[in-house]
């Protein structure tokens, strides 16, 4: 920009930067999922997901998406996470930073490049590394930017339940779909698998979940990891029915993904196990879906998502107390 006074020019070379970040690797499953992993500022690595609706693409090894099918960009708004699920492997990592506005949709554009998505041809969920609202400020200007080409009807954001976080969300004008992990209808169960519950426990949850604004026809979704032994019962899939019935809502059931090396103990229950659970929840009237994870070859699933090789804590919390 020679147009610019030079004394200008250089202090904006100190202070921005222009550009995507930096694509390490890429690792691609059979179903069409692919894993990007990318470098930000200070050498720190976060990974985004893009997936493929394998029910109508004709072939996973095409380069390029067909015309009319569906496509998620799953982003990440940390580069790792201080809520600490027992069930995650991000949560191993441990608190990382906040990405910043550009970083969070800087995934988004690279992706959409690469994959050739243009504007308002892919859905954005916030189911990467991180705790969305806690990184609310940035959280907040990615959605702006990223309105031109993604519409928040087709953005999904989704929390631990940080209740704080939840009510500036909801006082937005354009607010994006809601997802809230629950993974266990009680507080006990919930505090075991997932600390923020003593920050944030299920009734006080529910009480801001109440009142966010949700637009006519829609509901907010309940993701439920289901862990053997754990959170698995007939008792506890009726429980969370009653739970979740007090609102607009469907439920996503998510197997666990496992990992013998950041999750040990931890095991995904039988696939019977998945279809009565989900079955129970259905006949108490809740709409249910069963998100058997794409990308699992890509080590991309749900809960997968690490951009380093080493955890950082050790823990079997879940499983040491079963
Ligand atoms: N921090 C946010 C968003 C990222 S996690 C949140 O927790 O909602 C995205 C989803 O992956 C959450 O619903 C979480 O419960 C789920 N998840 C985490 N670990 C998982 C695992 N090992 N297997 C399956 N799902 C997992
Ligand atoms: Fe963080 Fe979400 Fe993983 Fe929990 S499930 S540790 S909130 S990324």
């Amino acid at each position: 920009m020679t147009d610019l006074p030079k004394d200008l020019r250089e202090a904006l070379a100190q202070r921005f930067t222009i550009g995507l970040p930096r694509i390490v690797s890429r690792s691609k499953a059979t179903d069409g999922a692919e894993k990007f992993l990318f470098e930000l500022e200070g050498g720190v690595r976060v990974e985004a997901v893009f997936m493929v609706d394998t029910k109508r693409r004709p072939s996973a090894e095409a380069a390029d998406v067909p015309p009319g099918v569906r496509t998620t960009i799953c982003l990440s708004s940390q580069s790792g996470c201080a809520v600490d699920c027992a069930f995650c492997v991000t949560g191993r990592l441990g608190a990382g930073r906040n990405l910043t506005a550009g970083e969070i949709v800087g995934q988004y554009l690279a992706i959409a490049r690469e994959k050739r998505i243009g504007p308002h041809e892919a859905n954005v969920v916030f189911m990467g590394m991180g705790e969305p609202l806690l990184n609310v400020p940035n959280l907040l200007r990615a959605l702006d930017l990223l309105e031109s080409e993604v519409a928040p009807r087709r953005t999904t954001v989704s929390t631990s339940g940080i209740v704080p976080g939840l009510e500036i969300l909801a006082a937005r004008a354009r607010r994006p779909n809601l997802a809230v992990s629950l993974s266990a209808p009680d507080d006990g169960t919930r505090t075991r698998l997932m600390p923020i519950n003593t920050t944030h426990p299920i009734a006080d949850l529910f009480a801001a979940l109440r009142r966010w604004p949700l637009e006519r026809g829609r509901r907010i979704t309940f993701e439920y990891v289901l862990i053997r032994g754990v959170n698995d019962s007939l008792d506890a899939a009726r429980r969370l029915a009653a739970l979740v019935k007090a609102l607009p809502s469907k439920v996503n059931l998510i197997p666990l993904n496992e990992s013998e090396r950041w999750l040990p103990g931890l095991e995904r229950p039988p696939a019977e196990t998945v279809d009565a659970f989900a079955r129970e929840v259905a006949r108490a009237g809740v709409p249910v879906t069963v998100r058997w994870s794409k990308g699992l070859q890509a080590d991309a699933a749900c809960g997968q998502l690490k951009g380093r090789e080493e955890p950082r804590r050790t823990r079997g919390a879940a499983a040491s107390d079963r």
